[in-house]
């Protein structure tokens, strides 16, 4: 099943750290927000899982788990809004891992391409070009593209950001039922108030690991600013993290 291990990993850029000596487990089918200040490393954790980035040091362990196995929503997603291409043809990419650039994409395919537009809102914007779409409407179509590729875990980075209240609310109806088939989502967010009321478990993320478990445990107001706290004390020009120069 869909465990994520990752133990005293270490990810960073040019060997420098940018989060350091992680360990936990993201559960089979759990719905995890990622929370923590700026720059302290939720892009680069997501990274490190989708396999844009290789560990420095520790151990990440996907256990059966293939690359297309993950999906992964990158913050602000680099999509080209000018390529002159339809919303379902958008969507029918996230069917390439499976079916291969030659594989076809017959009637049932299609069909399900055409189900994920209406998840997320969008029948009827099967033939609009993308560069016609608003900010939210993209990020619907993007849903409904990790809809389709079927992965077992769903890495969302800031996929609310910039989102009016309306389209937020719809695209959590999808996360719901992504965690409703077993999906193991993971989404980093900053709204702590839908993080208490929306996902079950929390990363608090300053570097390292502030906290890990369920919402009621970890998402308190003192491990808040504890991440703040930890967050400002980082030295960035440093060689080695303190930790491992005491060891
Ligand atoms: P967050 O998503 O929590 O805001 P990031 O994971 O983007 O944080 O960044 C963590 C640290 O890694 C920051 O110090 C950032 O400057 C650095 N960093 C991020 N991306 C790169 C990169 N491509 N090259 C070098 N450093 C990077
Ligand atoms: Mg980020």
């Amino acid at each position: 099943m869909a465990e994520i291990r990752v133990q005293n990993l270490t990810l960073g850029y040019h060997r420098h750290p940018a989060v350091h000596h992680l360990s936990g487990a993201f559960v089979s089918g759990s719905l995890t927000a990622v929370i923590g200040p700026n720059g302290v490393g939720k892009s680069t954790l997501l990274k490190g899982i989708a396999g844009a980035l290789k560990p420095l040091e520790g151990g990440l362990d996907l256990g059966q788990l293939k690359r297309h196995d993950i999906g992964f929503l990158p913050q602000q997603a680099h999509v080209d809004t000018d390529f002159p291409i339809g919303v379902l043809d958008t969507v029918c990419m996230g069917l390439w891992p499976r079916v291969g650039l030659f594989g076809g994409i017959g009637v049932d395919k299609l069909k399900q391409a055409r189900a994920a537009l209406t998840m997320v809102g969008l029948e009827g914007f099967e033939e609009r070009p993308i560069g016609s779409l608003s900010r939210g409407q993209f990020q619907r179509v993007l849903f409904a593209r990790l809809s389709v590729q079927q992965a077992s875990v769903v890495l969302l980075d800031e996929p609310f950001t910039a989102l009016d209240e309306r389209t937020q609310r719809d695209l959590e109806k999808v996360i719901e039922q992504w965690h409703r088939d077993g999906r193991t989502v993971i989404a980093v967010v900053h709204d702590i108030a839908q993080v208490r009321r929306f996902f079950p478990d929390t990363l608090i993320l300053a570097r390292e690991v502030i906290a890990w478990g369920p919402t009621a445990e970890t998402a308190s107001d003192e491990n808040l600013s504890r991440a703040r706290m930890a967050a400002e004390a980082w030295d960035d020009d440093a060689l080695v993290c303190a930790r491992d120069a005491a060891a």
